[in-house]
């Protein structure tokens, strides 16, 4: 823990400061206790227009002193909360900047906390920006990396061409169905899953639960007259599931889901390769299943070992062909950068598999230890990438894409992230995720049904968003989710009024 002793400032800006820190320092607490900090930094704010931020760091251990200074200009127009927000950016970027000069880190995202820099870019085009000022304005106000900018607009480009009434997408709504079950439970994962294993009981109860939500969402897009965009399955792993439970499971979708013959996508997670056999993969292909995820993770046995995966490589390799030849043609992998004991070598080799298997997307995400995850509670057994480790692979991973001829089509940001970096889905032009794109931009109302599902509510005539969450741990599911169920649909009306979609 790094305790930084701060004065001169508003504590309102504190939780800034210790978001901006600890992108440099693990576990930051800012205080302003004197005598107590393990450095100090010391801010000088004057107000008016532009404001001036400057800021000193002391490191009494070093015996040494950086400084940094910042000017926010302010149009007439910005006062009150729009001031405060410009105050807050000038503090940032001075300290921003006088990290990095006494640590000699260079963060690539800037002062940008947030997990959605491409929904920052898409407002701001929203807004009439034309691109060249929405770049200055990423430059300017976040200290963006020309790389990360480049990537940015790369990915807006994309997503626009796939889904090109993107912007108008308010008049549809998409479903997510959670299903919490999986072989085992990964160490980094904080996701609904529950071990499968003897829980019998629980899992007829929670598809009994799914099947009454499944029906009355049906009732209620009938009534809106609403048509699905794309249908998600998720969770947990979905396949873990029997194939007659699966089955059920579509008939159910296909007589409730008003519009169900002319969603745009369906998409079936079956990241472990472990729950998939003929059956299964036949019953995906019968059910038209547009696209479904076999996720390695990583080529190296021990890794998969190390992370309680369960399964082999070979078992990987195996399953993601019995799948090609089932016929089943849109196929995405993930891969995780930093697994443990695992560098640039290690993630080149991975990438030497996918370049035999060419799956239609990759998503690369950068390993996170996220809250409650059983690696984060043993962070101190497991060796991990460092900062310029983690970047290498990062570029590494872009150059490859680019080289294969994949696209980057989606981009988002965790918290504790490897590196400060983030995670990217590429995928062959025209093979990207509909649903990873909506859910990332937030341009329609995402309907969650089952464990840990939260549905994103997108008011069409406010644009104000209402989080619904289900209940995560599946016993919990099965006891409330009727009141849940009430408490969504009730949502639902507000966000959408009286109004019924005239298509
Ligand atoms: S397979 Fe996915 S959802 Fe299941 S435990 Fe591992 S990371 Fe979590």
């Amino acid at each position: 823990m790094i305790n930084i002793y701060v004065s001169g400032v508003d504590p309102v800006f504190y939780r800034d400061i210790e978001l901006i820190s600890a992108l440099f320092f693990e576990d930051v607490k800012v205080t302003d206790e004197s005598g107590t900090g393990d450095f100090s930094l010391h801010f000088t704010i004057e107000g008016g227009n532009p404001i001036g931020v400057s800021v000193t760091l002391t490191d009494p251990n070093k015996m040494q002193q950086w400084h940094a200074s910042h000017q926010r200009a302010v149009k007439s127009d910005e006062q009150g909360k729009e001031y405060r927000k410009r105050v807050k950016q000038a503090v940032s970027h001075a300290l921003l900047q006088v990290l990095q000069e006494s640590t000699g880190i260079r963060q690539p995202w800037g002062i940008l906390t947030g997990v959605r820099p491409t929904k920052l870019l898409h407002t701001l085009l929203l807004d009439g920006k034309p691109m060249e000022e929405a770049e200055q304005i990423l430059i300017r106000d976040y200290q963006l990396h020309p790389e990360k900018i480049e990537l940015l607009k790369e990915i807006i480009h994309r997503q626009t061409t796939v889904i090109p009434d993107l912007y108008e997408l308010n008049k549809e709504v998409s479903l997510y169905i959670g299903i919490p079950f999986c072989p085992t439970k990964c160490a980094y994962c904080t996701f609904p899953a529950y071990a499968i294993q003897g829980r019998t009981g629980s899992v007829e109860g929670f598809l009994a639960g799914l099947h009454e939500e499944i029906e009355a969402v049906g009732e209620w897009l009938k009534e809106r007259n609403l048509p699905v965009t794309t249908i998600y399955f998720g969770g947990g792993t979905p396949t873990s599931i029997t194939a007659n439970q699966m089955d059920s499971l579509f008939k159910k979708m296909k007589n409730s889901i008003p519009s169900y013959g002319r969603v745009r996508e369906l998409t079936v997670e079956a990241g472990r390769p472990d729950t998939l056999d003929e059956e299964k993969l036949d019953l995906l292909k019968r059910w038209k299943v547009d696209r479904i995820s076999i996720n390695p993770q990583s080529f190296k046995e021990e890794t998969l070992k190390l992370i309680g995966r369960h399964h082999t490589v070979k078992e990987t390799l195996e399953k993601y062909k019995l799948a090609r030849r089932m016929g089943l043609n849109n196929i995405n992998m993930d891969l995780i950068i930093g697994l443990p004991n695992e560098g640039p070598d290690t993630f080149r080799q991975s990438l030497d598999v996918m370049e035999e298997l060419r799956p239609e997307s990759l998503t690369v995400h950068t390993l996170s230890f996220k809250r409650g995850s059983v690696m984060t509670q043993n962070k101190q057994k497991y060796t991990v990438a460092d900062r310029d480790e983690t970047g290498e692979m990062v570029r590494l991973a872009r150059e490859w894409a680019k080289k294969m001829g994949y696209v980057p089509y989606y981009l988002y940001r965790q918290k504790n992230i490897l590196g400060n970096q983030e995670n990217v889905g590429y995928a062959f032009p025209g093979e990207e995720s509909l649903y990873n794109i909506i859910i990332m931009e937030e341009r329609q109302t995402i309907i969650g049904l089952g464990c840990g599902a939260v549905s994103k509510i997108i008011s069409p005539m406010t644009g104000r968003i209402k989080r619904w969450p289900n209940p995560k741990e599946p016993q919990a599911y099965i006891n409330t989710y009727r009141r849940h169920l009430t408490g969504k649909l009730k949502v639902l009306d507000e966000a959408y009024g009286a109004e019924v979609c005239k298509i």
